[in-house]
């Protein structure tokens, strides 16, 4: 069985260029079931390219059209940039929009932002990364309107640091609590690929957290590739599956 790709991103996300119908057209080569599209939409964000929504309805229009012509069922999904403090905002959004597919990232904190930089000034890595986990533990204690966590530890991409990298024991007590509030609440975690494709060569989350994950009986896992280029589609899918089956989780 060919898994989906559970994380994809086109050029309605403001951070990618990616052609929708040459993703269709490399499904149906692959004769998948269906193709699943998950822009973004980010709230609370302060980098001014991530501030203009997309207008759902004339997506859900255009997704429907393309869903016609090409004869393959499109399912539409969303990555939603969770913050705290929009959750009104998160609520209304997604009482207005049915989706098939939701995952909830984090990607900025008390007013800055990973990507942009802002977030480590001042801190050590150790604290940064704390800072990071808290977020995502606030939101899989708090936030219920999802159906896996995006890229769980990617906080390791964006550090201004040589070594990125973290030891998941170094932070187990507060990894433990976000890992329990998850499957607590019957959600599941994404197998992010992205960062095979980058420095650390490390699915989000890493080995480590997703056998700690199994062990505390999590059993609920998607696999994305998070592309924001067509070329990345189902990026190392037959490497981390084979890798999350011995394991021993079954994909989603
Ligand atoms: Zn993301
Ligand atoms: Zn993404």
């Amino acid at each position: 069985m060919k898994y989906i790709d559970r994380h994809v991103h086109t050029r309605f996300s403001p951070d990618s260029n990616a052609d929708i119908v040459k993703y269709i057209n490399k499904a149906k080569e692959l004769e998948l079931e269906y193709i699943l599209f998950t822009d973004h939409i980010d709230f609370g964000t302060k980098d001014p390219e991530f501030m203009d929504f997309i207008d759902f309805d004339e997506y859900i229009r255009f997704m429907k059209n393309l869903e016609r012509q090409y004869e393959i069922p499109i399912k539409i999904g969303v990555e939603i940039g969770y913050e705290k403090n929009h959750k009104k905002e998160i609520d209304e959004f997604l009482n207005t929009y049915k989706f098939d597919f939701i995952i909830s990232s984090i990607h900025y904190g008390n007013g800055m932002d990973f990507y942009m930089g802002d977030f480590f000034v001042g801190k050590t890595k150790y604290e940064s990364y704390m800072d990071y986990f808290k977020l995502v533990l606030e939101m899989v204690e708090n936030f219920k309107r999802y159906d896996v966590v995006g890229h769980m530890d990617y906080i390791s991409r964006y550090g201004p640091y040589r070594d990125k990298d973290y030891e998941y024991e170094d932070y187990k007590e507060i990894i433990d609590d976000i890992l329990k509030a998850i499957i607590k609440n019957n959600k599941g975690m994404e197998v992010n690929t992205s960062g095979l494709r980058g420095e650390l060569r490390t699915t989000f989350p890493k080995d480590e957290v997703l056998l700690r994950y199994k062990q505390l009986g999590g059993k609920h896992i998607t696999v994305g590739s998070d592309c924001h280029f067509n070329q990345d589609y189902r990026a190392d899918f037959e490497d981390v599956i084979r890798n999350l089956n011995s394991m021993g989780f079954i994909i989603e």
